[in-house]
């Protein structure tokens, strides 16, 4: 029979992944028919206490039937129990033992030949092949000789030879399907464990969360526990069984974990307990540490247990124990080498989501004081407010009480230092309510070219005053945003009088606006005294004034550019400076154009 006319997955039951196998089969089958001479020869495997049929040679009317069995082990039971012995095969004489023989047996129709050798069609002549242990893993079993007769013993010997080289065939398929599967198995939960560490989804927890299964999937393990050791001395745990069961783990665990780890991770070796084979000490670890893991895994009734030390670079970040039970097979030197390499991803996955965690962390923190800062505005605004109304209007009161001009002068000055302080109190409570978590934005549609002209009219005259040319460019068609009417005002109110303020006299300050793209740009830009380059990240900040003297000349709070900032962000917009000592600024201000509902 040609080798291309199997149908290796027609009937495949055995799920091998590699044909190659299969093929070797067939052709050992086909060459037990044709060199020893018989008319039917089939290998099965032992499958899951089945029989598989996975190679037949014989005619093409029994191939159907033959190639698609799958029989319990037991079917050959009868058989062992009264057949005579041929080395590795087993001869039923059909004229001594008439049993009836379930599956797995073609009955073909007997045909007379009283020679005392003659072969009886019901006649059962099989190989057992078995592994080093005597576990059957298939058969080799033969009928029909050509000759109709019995086999002679050349023939029995080459039938034996024939058996031998089968069962070699079938253990390193065997063997070479358990390492497809380990290193499959092993591979699908090195997938699982990346994806977990995909930044948007990590977590400490999640990432051990959703690696957990497929671990104890992929390592066919019974249980896993896994230690990450935090940077401030403690550590986190998660142990779980099959079932999902949280699993204790005592205190002098973690603490032996602490120990054992990071020498395993120093010498990338894993710690393997249970093995069927003496136990063996990794070189990094002293017996004495070895023999406690021993003691403590006894103590949990844990049967094989594999240590694999988490980490990523030189840092060892915790340890991961599978544990599996005796009657799963022992941990194999591909489990080790898939287990050190899972220690590695998850490593990575850990590291990652610790530096989100700590980023997490910060934010959160960071949003606190900022939270805090709000507050502590309002709250100081607020209470200002009251005491200065008092001044203020006392100050009036005594104003009009005709004093005398030296006290006048004093008067004045007290006014102007109300006046400042009531423009403090003024921007802290404008910033304290646009920065108050709690105070939401409340949209409607505004045409910035109002907002301009609005802005412009207030403040030509104090340009006038100064020696200075305002000269506004608006497009000469609606730009509507949706924001709040009061805080727009503010932001391109605070833009303008910033320009007029920091511009010297015999200068220009130029207010635009325009469409661009999705957004509406409004920019402010002057000529005037310019914001070096280091401070022009922070003047954004509450409070903060740049040192250049020209401008601390001019009365100011610190306020009203973080104000702008603020509004801004509120409005999902971006905010953007540009600007050069000495020669001018400009800002520039996109926000989201307004979308009228239905286009
Ligand atoms: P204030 O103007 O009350 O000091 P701001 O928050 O409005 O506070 O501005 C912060 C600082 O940024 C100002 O002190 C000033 O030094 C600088 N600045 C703002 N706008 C301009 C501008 N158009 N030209 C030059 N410097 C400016």
């Amino acid at each position: 029979m040609a080798f291309d006319e199997l149908r290796p997955n027609d009937s495949d039951h055995t799920g091998w992944s590699d044909s190659s196998a299969r093929a070797v089969l067939q052709l050992m089958v086909e060459s037990v028919a044709e060199l020893i001479g018989f008319e039917i020869a089939t290998l099965s495997v032992a499958l899951d206490g089945d029989l598989v049929t996975v190679a037949y040679a014989g005619p093409e009317e029994h191939r159907e039937f033959l190639m698609n069995a799958v029989d319990p082990v037991e079917v050959i039971a009868p058989v062992l129990e009264r057949a005579e012995s041929w080395g590795r095969f087993r001869f039923l004489d059909a004229d001594v033992h008439h049993i009836e023989l379930e599956g797995h047996w073609v009955q073909l129709a007997p045909e007379r030949d009283e020679h005392p050798d003659a072969w009886h069609p019901e006649n059962v002549l099989l190989g057992l092949l078995s592994d080093d242990d005597g576990r059957l893993v298939g058969l080799l079993s033969v009928d029909l000789p050509v000759s109709g007769r019995r086999p002679d013993a050349a023939q029995r010997s080459l039938l034996e030879k024939y058996a031998a080289q089968a069962e070699r065939a079938v253990l390193t398929a065997f063997e070479r399907e358990e390492l497809v599967r380990q290193v499959a198995h092993a591979e699908s939960a090195r997938q699982v464990v990346r994806a977990a560490a995909m930044p948007a989804q990590a977590s400490l927890e999640s990432v051990l969360q959703q690696t957990h299964e497929p671990l104890l999937e992929g390592f066919q393990a019974s249980g896993l526990w896994a230690e990450v050791f935090g940077v401030d001395g403690g550590s986190w745990g998660y142990a779980r069984n099959r079932e999902g069961e949280v699993m204790e783990v005592a205190d002098e665990v973690v603490a032996l974990a602490r120990e054992i780890a990071p020498q395993l991770w120093a010498a990338q070796q894993v710690l393997v307990m249970g093995n069927d084979a003496e136990l063996e000490t990794p070189p990094s670890l002293t017996e004495g540490l070895v023999g406690e893991a021993v003691g403590l895994a006894a103590t949990m009734d844990l049967d094989r247990v594999l240590a694999v030390p988490l980490g990523a670079g030189s840092e060892c970040l915790g340890l991961l124990v599978l544990t599996r039970n005796f009657a799963h097979p022992v941990w194999s030197s591909v489990d080790q080498a898939s287990a050190l390499e899972i220690g590695h991803d998850l490593g990575a996955a850990l590291l990652t989501a610790r530096a989100l965690e700590r980023e997490r962390t910060l934010v959160r923190e960071l949003k606190e004081i900022d939270d805090y800062r709000s507050q502590l505005f309002a709250t100081l605004s607020h209470e200002l407010r009251t005491p200065l109304t008092v001044i203020s209007g006392n100050l009036e009161i005594v104003g009009g009480l005709g004093l005398d001009d030296r006290a006048k002068v004093f008067l004045d000055a007290m006014g102007r230092g109300a006046d400042r302080m009531q423009k403090v109190v003024d921007d802290l409570m404008l910033l304290a309510r646009v920065s108050h978590p709690r105070h939401p934005l409340a949209a409607v549609p505004i045409d910035l070219r109002e907002v301009a002209d609005d802005v412009v009219t207030l403040l030509d005259l104090t340009a006038i005053a100064k020696g200075l040319t305002i000269e506004v460019d608006l497009e000469d068609h609606p730009l509507l945003v949706p924001g709040d009417p009061t805080e727009l005002d503010q932001l391109v109110a605070n833009l303008v009088s910033n320009a007029v303020k920091y511009t010297p006299s015999g200068g220009t300050v130029t207010l635009s606006a325009r469409r661009r793209g999705d957004d509406v740009e409004v920019r402010v830009a002057d000529d005037g005294l310019g914001i070096a380059e280091e401070d022009q990240a922070r003047i954004f900040r509450a409070f903060y004034r740049t040192e250049n003297p020209d401008a601390l000349n001019e009365p100011g709070t610190g306020l009203g550019l973080a104000i702008v900032a603020t509004v801004v962000e509120r409005h999902g917009g971006r905010l953007d400076v540009a600007s050069r000592l000495g020669e001018g600024t400009t800002f520039t201000v996109a926000l989201p154009s307004y979308v009228a509902a239905g286009g």
